[in-house]
Order: structure tokens, then C-alpha cells, then sequence
């Protein structure tokens, strides 16, 4: 672990298991109290220097991006072995990170000049809160640690974070690279077994908690955050619908759903999760579906030319197992993969099911993993009304050969994104958060920088006889 830039070592070890294998390949230290505790004393004594001095923070975050981005391949291995992802996909999940950092160094954020006239002049600051919590999941444990990150240490607050115990490995192997990047006791990384991540989120020190996880642990989150009054952003789970218009074109469409379905075998918050197709189009839809799912390399990520790898975890792989099951023994039909890979690790076939209804739990629920339902509508507002008829509302897509007409459906769905003819195109600049059970609060762009914020006002009287009049 990284704590107040020394490298410490856990007595307590928990396994880190390689999902292509299923075999135990490392371990990692499960944070002792003290170890805890020294850790946000250090982000609690280095945050008077590190928020003072923006150019300094600005230098900083851009040398911390080359430092990661140069360590890019031996990071992606690592992430590869811990999370399943290919290698491509994981270096590039490594190099998002250099690129959140640098975004967020060479974000302008002048002061804001609220009024000027005669009588006053107001200004607007952005305070940093102090000691944050960053706490991951498992599925991007890198790119999405520096979503949080990047924007919290721009900002001037320093950070504990804590990621996943499934993945832990490739988050501690980035705060021991940027120990020398950054001063002592800003960046500190722990790892450990729930329940650290309580433990982490309720320390009386820490001044905000930044979650990406369930839906579950986020309101738990939200409860610990009220008992201290914390500043609290929630990333949590969504059931991302795609809707499929009659005029667009099948081959296409197939490609960029399918490609945003089973990107990290589906195991990402914003990826399209239930299909909604015009009924006319929905055969060719679906064979199209079918096609690229059978296309599929699945295999170790590290090996060349496997396009998609293993679930994470076990308890993940039999989750999307029991809803295949489930919808299966319910009257759905297989028109490709269905079932988990015999053998070692986690693997589960690309999966496109047809014949599901909207109240089998594998349309209804978040099923994060390989298996996706596509199902026809017959009336566009009846479309609209089944994909906003959920508890989430993260990501969602109108898919058709019309721009201008996906823009206004889109309009009409309740997320906080909503791509037209795409999905799950993410950018630093943009902000992303989601609606109902999907989180509070947004990431990214100006927006997720001034979540690590506090709002202070300047009043400025310039007419001084008109003090109290
Ligand atoms: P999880 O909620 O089990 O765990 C997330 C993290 O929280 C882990 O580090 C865990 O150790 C920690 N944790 C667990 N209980 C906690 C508590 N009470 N207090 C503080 N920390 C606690 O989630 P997961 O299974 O790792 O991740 C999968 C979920 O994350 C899915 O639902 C997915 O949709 C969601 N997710 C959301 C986003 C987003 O940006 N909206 C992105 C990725 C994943």
C-alpha cells in the first residue's frame, strides 16, 4: 500500500485470483485499523500545502500522467491478470487514466465573477473539501479510480482510495509509481476486504466520498455520508436500454450494440443491457446479433488475438448463469451462446436471447455480464415508456437513420446520458452520472471537478455608505 508515500506492507494477506484461470496468482494486503488511520492522517496533514498551490497541482497531474502512461503495458498486464479484460482493452483502460489526469492539469477554472457592478462585486470560489474517499469496483478499476482522482487532487483535496478486493493489484502497482510524483500523503492507496470500504467512508476525517459500485453498497454509502454530513457522489449500477428505430440499418446497428453490450463481456455500468427493436427490423436485428456473437475469441486476455475474456468473479459468472437460466425457463429462447464455458475460469458465451417478456429478471435487473435480451415494440411511445420503466437510468441509445429524430426521441428518455447511434462513448470533458437508482451527483468535465468542491462567496461592497441600507 501507498501511506503518506512510504510503501507499507499488510500482515494480513487476501488472495487475488486470475478470473481466466480461477487460480489464485497474488496476493494483497487487507489493511490493518492503524494502517487506516495513518493513511487519512496523511491526506489530512498534506492537504493544507497540496491546496494551496494550483500551478504546483497542475504540474503534478500532468507528470503523473506520463509516469502511468509510460508504465502502460506492465499496468494493462496486470490489470489483464487481475480483472480478465484483454490486454488492448486494459492497456487502454491504463492509458484513460493519463489521459482524466491530463484533462483535468489543463482544465482552465477561472474565478467566477457572479456580479460587477457599482454597488458590489461577487465572486465565486470552488473550495477543496480536505481528505476524500475513492472507492471502486472491479470492472474498470483503473479508469474509473481516476475519475475520481484526477478531479479531487485538480481541485486541491487529497485521497485514500481503495479498490475492489477482486482487483486491487494494478491501483496499488499506480500509487507506488506516483509515490515520487506526488507529495507524501496525497495519493494513499489501501487495499483490503470489506468492510475497509465502510470503515474508509465513515473515518470522522474524511470530508467527501466519491462510489462507483452497486446499487446496495451506494446506499449504505449514502447513510454513512449523512451520519457526518459528507459530500457524497454515487456511481451505481444501470439496466442501459438501446432503442432500435425502423429506419436504421441492421448491420450497423448489430455492430455498435453488440460492440457496447459485450465490451468487457458486459461487465460496465453504461452498456446497452436490453434491446428495443421495431418489429420489422427485428429479425435481421437479431441475426446480425447472433452473427457477431459466434465471431467472438474468447480466451485469457493475455493471449493474442482473444477478443473477449472471462467474467471477474465467480459469484458474477453464476449470477449471469441464473438469470440465463432463469429467462430460459420462462419461455425465452437462445438464439446464441446461453451457458458457461466448461473448464477453467469464469467464461460465460456472448449470449442473445430472444422471446423475454419485461418482467423476467433478465430485462427487469441489471444482468452486468454477456447476456443480452432484444425485444420488439410495435409503437415508438410504447418503446420509450417500457425503457424508461426501470429503477435506473445511467446510459441508453436511439439507434436510426434519422439523427435529427433520434435527438428528439432522446429527449424523451429518462437517463443521464443518451447517445444517438452510439453507446458508451465516454469522455473527460463530458459529465456522466445517472438518474433514479442509477447515483447522485455526475463525474467528469467542470462538472465532476466542482463535486470535490465547496461553493464560497465573495461579497465585495463597493459603496461602502450602503453597508446596511
Ligand atoms: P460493490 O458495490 O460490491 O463494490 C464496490 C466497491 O465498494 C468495492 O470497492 C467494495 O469493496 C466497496 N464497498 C462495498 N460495500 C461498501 C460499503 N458499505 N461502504 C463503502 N464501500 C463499500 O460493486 P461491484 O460489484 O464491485 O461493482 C459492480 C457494480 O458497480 C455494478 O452494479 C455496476 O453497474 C456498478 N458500476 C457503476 C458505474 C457507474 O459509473 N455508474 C461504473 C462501474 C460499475
Amino acid at each position: 500500500m501507498t501511506i503518506a508515500g512510504e510503501q507499507v506492507r499488510g500482515r494480513e494477506l487476501f488472495a487475488v485470483i486470475d478470473p481466466a484461470t480461477g487460480e489464485p496468482f497474488a496476493s494483497a494486503p487487507d489493511c490493518p485499523d492503524l494502517a487506516l488511520e495513518s493513511a487519512v492522517r496523511a491526506a489530512e496533514t498534506s492537504f493544507v500545502s497540496w491546496a494551496a498551490d494550483e500551478p504546483y497541482r497542475r504540474r503534478a497531474l500532468a507528470d503523473a500522467a506520463s509516469r502511468i502512461e509510460a508504465a502502460a503495458q506492465e499496468l494493462g498486464a496486470l490489470l489483464t491478470r487481475e480483472q480478465g479484460k484483454p490486454l488492448p482493452e486494459a492497456v487502454g483502460e491504463v492509458l484513460s487514466a493519463s489521459e482524466w489526469l491530463r484533462y483535468y492539469a489543463d482544465l482552465d477554472t477561472p474565478v467566477e465573477v457572479l456580479q460587477q457592478h457599482e454597488q458590489a462585486r461577487v465572486e465565486l470560489l470552488r473550495r477543496p473539501l480536505g481528505p476524500v474517499a475513492a472507492i471502486t469496483p472491479w470492472n474498470a478499476p483503473v479508469g474509473l479510480a481516476f475519475w475520481k482522482i484526477a478531479p479531487a487532487l485538480r481541485a486541491g483535496n487529497t485521497v485514500v482510495v481503495k479498490p475492489s478486493p477482486y482487483t486491487p493489484l494494478t491501483t496499488l502497482r499506480i500509487g507506488e509509481l506516483l509515490a515520487d510524483v506526488l507529495p507524501p500523503g496525497v495519493l494513499n492507496v489501501i487495499s483490503g476486504l470489506d468492510p475497509l470500504g465502510a470503515k474508509l467512508g465513515s473515518h470522522p476525517a474524511i470530508r467527501k466520498i466519491s462510489f462507483t459500485g452497486s446499487t446496495a453498497s451506494g446506499r449504505k454509502v449514502a447513510v454513512a455520508a449523512a451520519e457526518g454530513l459528507k459530500r457524497v457522489t454515487l456511481e451505481l449500477g444501470g439496466n442501459d436500454p438501446a432503442i432500435v428505430l425502423e429506419d436504421a440499418d441492421p448491420e450497423v446497428t448489430a455492430a455498435g450494440i453488440f460492440g457496447s453490450a459485450m465490451t468487457n463481456v458486459g461487465q460496465i455500468c453504461v452498456a446497452v443491457k436490453r434491446v428495443y427493436v421495431a418489429r420489422r427490423l427485428y429479425d435481421d436485428l437479431v441475426g446480425a446479433l447472433v452473427e457477431r456473437a459466434k465471431s467472438v475469441r474468447l480466451g485469457n486476455g493475455l493471449e493474442e488475438g482473444v477478443t473477449h475474456g472471462p467474467l471477474n468473479n465467480k459469484p458474477q459468472l453464476d449470477r449471469v448463469t441464473g438469470l440465463v437460466g432463469d429467462a430460459v425457463s420462462r419461455g425465452a429462447t437462445v438464439a446464441a451462446g446461453g451457458h458457461p464455458v466448461e473448464g477453467p475460469g469464469y467464461f460465460h458465451l456472448p449470449t442473445i436471447l430472444t422471446d423475454v417478456t419485461d418482467d423476467m429478471p433478465i430485462v427487469a435487473e441489471e444482468q452486468f455480464g454477456p447476456a443480452l435480451p432484444v425485444l420488439p415494440f410495435d409503437d415508438l411511445g410504447e418503446a420509450v415508456a417500457r425503457a424508461n420503466d426501470s429503477h435506473f437510468g445511467l446510459g441508453s441509445s436511439v439507434w436510426t437513420g434519422d439523427p435529427e429524430r433520434g435527438a428528439s426521441l432522446a429527449r424523451e428518455v429518462a437517463a443521464g446520458t443518451t447517445w444517438v447511434n452510439c453507446h458508451l462513448y465516454l469522455q473527460p470533458s463530458l459529465p456522466f452520472g445517472g438518474v433514479k437508482w442509477s447515483g447522485l451527483g455526475v463525474e467528469n468535465g467542470v462538472w465532476g471537478l466542482h463535486e470535490f468542491t465547496d461553493m464560497h462567496v465573495i461579497y465585495q461592497n463597493l459603496a461602502p455608505g450602503n453597508a446596511w441600507s
